[in-house]
């Protein structure tokens, strides 16, 4: 554990002049204040006030019309000391992961980051922890006359596309490990310009801040290179879109023991493991409210675009809303996993794992069966067929994932009265903010915001 202490040295030492508190707001906006170095042992002891209404803003950076916050009432962003570090690509600043807390030292009910705590704890009373990793996808652009334009032509996984975007990228993964990110993969994506770079799982939490730390940094590393990093899930209607699929296993209390690993199953998977997947499918159409909560989300999740855009599951099928990991040769064990493709940049990550789990965790409470896995792409099954298996759509709309979430008491009795009641009501504002404008008001508002 950190001391404030030891916090001020780092940042003595870093020749760090600002340290940014930073916190995922409920439309998925990452946001902070900060602090100068001189202030900030009081900052760490007592936070920052912050006005409650930011948890009732949307990403038009207006107040939703029915907010349950306004202009009165503060709550006091919180860091978490483990989680500072100087940034790479801002070398005056540093970083800290704030928790939202009330005057009497509790969390805040509409806190985001607590409410991903409490799934943790919950999952640890019953003798579990998890490993999670949030793989994004995102496209490197430059500004031309024309707007936005991807940095080059490359084609998927092409050596030239790695050529184009070498000095780039290699900059983004040592800004990630500095900061305590272990960069796995890199590859170029689909999209021209798209870049896939997938870091090691790391325990929830951890895997949630390591998002915002991954969001911060490719925007920040760009940006220090004059290009512009794009997380928006569908930044070109007719490109590939940017997923931020969500990967998980389930440990034992020690860590020793992958417990959705069971050696004996075709896919390896446990009965835990087709439980938990059960718990996900059956609160999927709401649970993508959190996954993929923009407007711009549903112009991604499109059947044959690898994005998913049925309810089902299936080994190594990309088409499927959860795919089965195949594990490694030799790492069978500590390697399958299984990954949520309905999931993309724009959410908050706390609430969306946050979210995950508590799908999960019923389905493994209630022994939820996940039905027969898919072997093929069910945009290719008729809709008989898909009927017959019960594969349904996922939400085509916000407005309609919304509606689910409101409907669906688990996900809902997770977040608590609080954050899923501000959080219905900001994605709704969001709606009415978008539901007449035209596409081109849509890219362009997400463009640049994620
Ligand atoms: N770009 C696809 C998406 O939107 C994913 C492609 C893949 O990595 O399978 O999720
Ligand atoms: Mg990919």
């Amino acid at each position: 554990m950190s001391t404030p202490e030891q916090v001020l040295e780092k940042a003595h030492d870093a020749g760090v002049r600002l340290v940014r508190f930073l916190y995922c707001d409920n439309d998925g906006i990452i946001r902070g204040k900060t602090t100068h170095v001189d202030f900030l042992k009081p900052c760490i002891e007592a936070g920052i006030g912050l006005t409650v209404a930011m948890q009732s803003f949307i990403m038009l950076d207006a107040l939703s019309p029915e907010g349950t916050f306004g202009p009165v009432g503060e709550v006091r962003l919180m860091p978490d000391l483990e989680t500072f570090t100087p940034l790479p690509y801002a070398p005056r600043s540093a970083r800290m992961l704030a928790d939202l807390i009330q005057h009497d030292r509790t969390p805040w009910g509409a806190c985001p980051r607590s409410f991903l705590k409490r799934m943790v704890e919950r999952s640890g009373e019953r003798g579990v922890q998890w490993q999670a990793a949030f793989e994004n996808e995102f496209y490197l652009v430059r500004q031309a006359e024309e707007g936005f334009v991807p940095i080059d032509h490359s084609l998927c996984f092409s050596s030239i596309g790695m050529d184009e975007a070498e000095p780039i990228i290699q900059e983004i993964i040592e800004a990630l490990g500095l900061q305590g990110v272990q960069v796995e993969k890199y590859f170029p994506e689909l999209g021209p310009g798209q870049q896939e770079i997938p870091i090691h799982h790391a325990p929830a939490l951890r895997a949630a801040d390591n998002q915002i730390v991954f969001r911060e940094t490719v925007r920040g590393v760009a940006r220090a290179h004059g290009l512009w990093a794009t997380f928006a899930p569908k930044p070109f209607a007719d490109l590939a879109g940017n997923g931020c699929h969500l990967h998980l296993s389930a440990w034992d209390e020690a860590g020793e023991r992958n417990l959705f690993f069971d050696g004996e199953d075709p896919n390896r998977l446990s009965r835990q493991g087709y439980h938990f997947i059960g718990g996900v499918l059956a609160h999927l159409p709401a649970l993508v409210a959190l996954t993929a909560p923009s407007v711009n989300s549903y112009r991604r999740l499109q059947p044959q675009t690898w994005a998913s855009a049925f309810i089902c599951y299936g080994p190594d099928n990309r088409e499927a809303a959860v795919r089965i990991v195949s594990p490694y040769w030799g790492r069978e064990m500590e390697s399958v996993n299984i990954e949520l493709k309905c999931s993309d940049p724009s959410n908050n990550p706390y609430i969306a794992l946050g979210g995950m789990l508590a799908a999960g965790l019923d389905g493994i409470e209630k022994e939820i069966e996940p039905g027969e896995a898919l072997m093929v792409d069910p945009a290719r099954l008729s809709e008989e067929e898909r009927e017959s298996r019960g594969i349904r759509r996922l939400p085509t709309t916000l407005e309609e994932a919304i509606g689910e979430l409101e409907r669906d008491e688990v996900l809902c009795g997770a977040m608590g009265p609080v954050l899923a009641k501000e959080y219905l009501i900001v994605k709704r504002a969001v709606w009415e903010g978008f539901k007449d404008k035209d596409e081109a008001f849509e890219l362009a508002q997400h463009f640049y915001k994620f």
